[in-house]
Formats: C-alpha cells, sequence, structure tokens
C-alpha cells in the first residue's frame, strides 16, 4: 500500500532544505521550491519550470500541494466578487473580494462552518466541518488578488477574517496564515491592512497582545448588555463581558492598537436608550471605534433591522462622547455575498 502523500506546505524552509539535502541534492533547491510554494503561487510541481524534470517527479512522489479550486465566482452588480473555495478534500468555504473606491478588501474564511450559535448569522447554522490550514487561508488571499489585479486592475490592498468561522478558535494556522501573508516570501503585505475579527474569546485576545501581533483587532459586539448579548449569541455565556472588556485592556495596554466594534442595531433587541448608553459606557474602556452594519437578513424571524432613528441615536450618542462611529452600507448582498450570508447556498442547491 502506498503511503499517504505529505502537504508540503506543512513543511517549513528550514524542514524542505533538510529534505533535499536527505535525499542527495542541494539545500538551496529547498528555497527554490520553497519560493514556488508560496510566494509564486505554484499549484502543481509542473509549475516549478527552474526545477529539473527528475526533481519535480521525486516531489510528486512524495508529496501533494492541497492547493485550493475556485469552483465558482459570482458577481455583484456593485462589484462585489464571491467564490467559493473548494478545499482538497471536496468541503467548501467562501471568500469575497469588496471593491471601494480606494481599496480593496478580502474577507476569508477561518473554518468550515463555524461552531458558534449566533442567532442573526447564516453561517451558525453550518455545523463546524474543520479548521483551515494555513495554505487553504493563504489561497484565498492569492486567489482574491489575482482576481482584483484580473477585475480592478490593482492588487488587494486589505484583509478581514470575517468570512465564515472564528479565526481565535483556530488560532494557530490563523496566525501561520497570517505570518507567510505578510512574509516577502509569501505575499508581503503590511499587517497593518489586515483585521481580525472576533465575536470576544478573551483568552486568545490576551494571547494575541502576549504574542506581539501586529494587525488588527475586530470585535463583534452588538450588545454591551450581558443579558442581550446572552440572548443573540447564546455561547457568550461563556465569554461574559466583564472578561472581554479586561481581555481588551491588556491588548490596548500591549498594543497601543484602537479595537474595531462591530455592532448591528435591530428593531426590538438593541434599539432602547438603554442600549445606546451602555455601549457608551463599554466604549470608554479602551480606545476604539464603532462600525455600525446594516443587517443582512437570513430569513424574516425574530430579527430585523432597526429603524433609521434608532441607528441615529447611536451614531448621535457616541459622536456626542467623541467616539469615532461609521455606518456601514452592505455589499454583495444580492449574491449572498454580505456580512453573515456566508453559508454555501450554492453548494447546498447543487
Ligand atoms: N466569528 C468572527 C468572524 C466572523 S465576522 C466574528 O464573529 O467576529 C462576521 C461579522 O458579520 C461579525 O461581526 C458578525 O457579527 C456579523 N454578522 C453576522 N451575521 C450578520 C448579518 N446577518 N447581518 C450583518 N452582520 C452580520
Amino acid at each position: 500500500m502506498q503511503n499517504e502523500k505529505r502537504d508540503i506546505r506543512a513543511l517549513s524552509k528550514e524542514q524542505l532544505r533538510d529534505f533535499f539535502v536527505a535525499n542527495g541534492d542541494k539545500a538551496f533547491r529547498g528555497n527554490q521550491v520553497y519560493e514556488w510554494l508560496w510566494n509564486k503561487r505554484a499549484h502543481s510541481f509542473d509549475d516549478m519550470t527552474n526545477v529539473a524534470k527528475s526533481t519535480r517527479q521525486m516531489l510528486e512522489d512524495n508529496f501533494v500541494i492541497n492547493h485550493i479550486h475556485v469552483d465558482q465566482m459570482q458577481q455583484s452588480e456593485d462589484g462585489t466578487i464571491k467564490n467559493a473555495v473548494r478545499l482538497h478534500d471536496g468541503l467548501v468555504v467562501e471568500s469575497v473580494l469588496i471593491p471601494t473606491e480606494t481599496r480593496t478588501t478580502a474577507c476569508v474564511s477561518s473554518q468550515v462552518g463555524c461552531s458558534l450559535d449566533c442567532k442573526f448569522c447564516a453561517t451558525a447554522r453550518l455545523k463546524r466541518m474543520r479548521n483551515l490550514n494555513p495554505d487553504e487561508i493563504y489561497d484565498q488571499v492569492a486567489a482574491i488578488d489575482s482576481e482584483s489585479r484580473l477585475y480592478h486592475g490593482h492588487p488587494l490592498s486589505n484583509i478581514v477574517f470575517m468570512g465564515m468561522g472564528e479565526p481565535l478558535m483556530n488560532y494557530n494556522n490563523v496566525m501561520k496564515a497570517i505570518e507567510k501573508i505578510t512574509s516577502p516570501e509569501g505575499l508581503g503585505m503590511s499587517a497593518k491592512r489586515i483585521t481580525v475579527s472576533t465575536s470576544g474569546v478573551s483568552k486568545m485576545i490576551k494571547k494575541m497582545a502576549d504574542d506581539g501581533v501586529k494587525f488588527k483587532l475586530a470585535v463583534s459586539l452588538h450588545s454591551a448588555i450581558e443579558e442581550v448579548r446572552n440572548r443573540i449569541m447564546p455561547f457568550t455565556t461563556s465569554f461574559p463581558l466583564t472578561e472581554l472588556r479586561e481581555a481588551l485592556e491588556y491588548w490596548y495596554s500591549k498594543t497601543k492598537s484602537r479595537v474595531t466594534y462591530e455592532y448591528v442595531v435591530w428593531g426590538g433587541i438593541n434599539d432602547r436608550n438603554e442600549d445606546v448608553d451602555a455601549l457608551v459606557k463599554f466604549c470608554r474602556y479602551v480606545p476604539c471605534k464603532v462600525n455600525l452594519i446594516e443587517y443582512n437578513p437570513i430569513d424574516d424571524g425574530e430579527f430585523q433591522q432597526a429603524a433609521p432613528e434608532a441607528v441615529n441615536a447611536y451614531i448621535k450618542a457616541l459622536e456626542r462622547n467623541d467616539i469615532v462611529v461609521k455606518v456601514r452600507r452592505s455589499r454583495g448582498k444580492d449574491i449572498d455575498a454580505a456580512c453573515g450570508q456566508l453559508a454555501n447556498k450554492n453548494e447546498a442547491a447543487v
């Protein structure tokens, strides 16, 4: 029986160099192949044109490149692109390209499905199947970078980990992917242009601070009142706001990096004065800004976008307290590419 081939991108550069030495070749060959795998985005060993055919065959015999495959690309009338990405084991995740006048942002997935249970999010209805590997996250970014160049004439400028999954529950692989994305040997992007979004896993926020990460942090808050938050995001009973506050204070003390709160205002859920007051109070703990996200209906259940007056009440109160607040219009709604809509819908229909 043939041994199962290893995923070559699970190897570090050093391990790849060692592999070549152990096989009677030069360590330098490892550098060459490593460059093909990451910087040059090779999909197969045959792409490695400056590597001898016999060496490519040897690699083929020992390893696989588990490259993602963009199964389907949908384009929205507003220019947003959604990729249905097939993984080597047949599972599917989605990633999104969001163009604006000044930037192109990739919204990438970190897990297949999600283990959280946010009641307003379509991804939460998919079971968490598995974590994505670093190379699978990297490939999503690389694919969107290529699409950005092709359709918008410039490279990708920003990345947000706001696709499927909870990035801080796949911490190691997300960190490894970001390492490659920011390395000159990978995509060479600046960490300052990357935002990791979490529903508020306090312990991991502290770990990130300790690890001295350079990217930005966003927290999906949606309510600064414990009971309300517990109701709409039931798992947060294990992640209380007091711990979140403490973790964010720790994060800021270590990184001096302002936190972004993502917040949707729903009618009858968090549109009262006391909801507004609680958010204003929470915003005083660490330097922050608030993104008020438009709700993208996933069905016609209990969640409805609040009336404009309620959203305005938030804006006024935050501004009065010198807290930066932006209203984020949804993009790509017509192709189910907006926040909270990623649910492999087309896949399910097959
Ligand atoms: N699990 C991480 C990463 C997902 S980010 C996190 O929770 O931060 C996806 C963002 O979209 C989160 O801020 C989430 O709260 C928000 N969201 C989920 N469903 C939504 C919906 N139906 N409409 C608008 N935003 C939604």
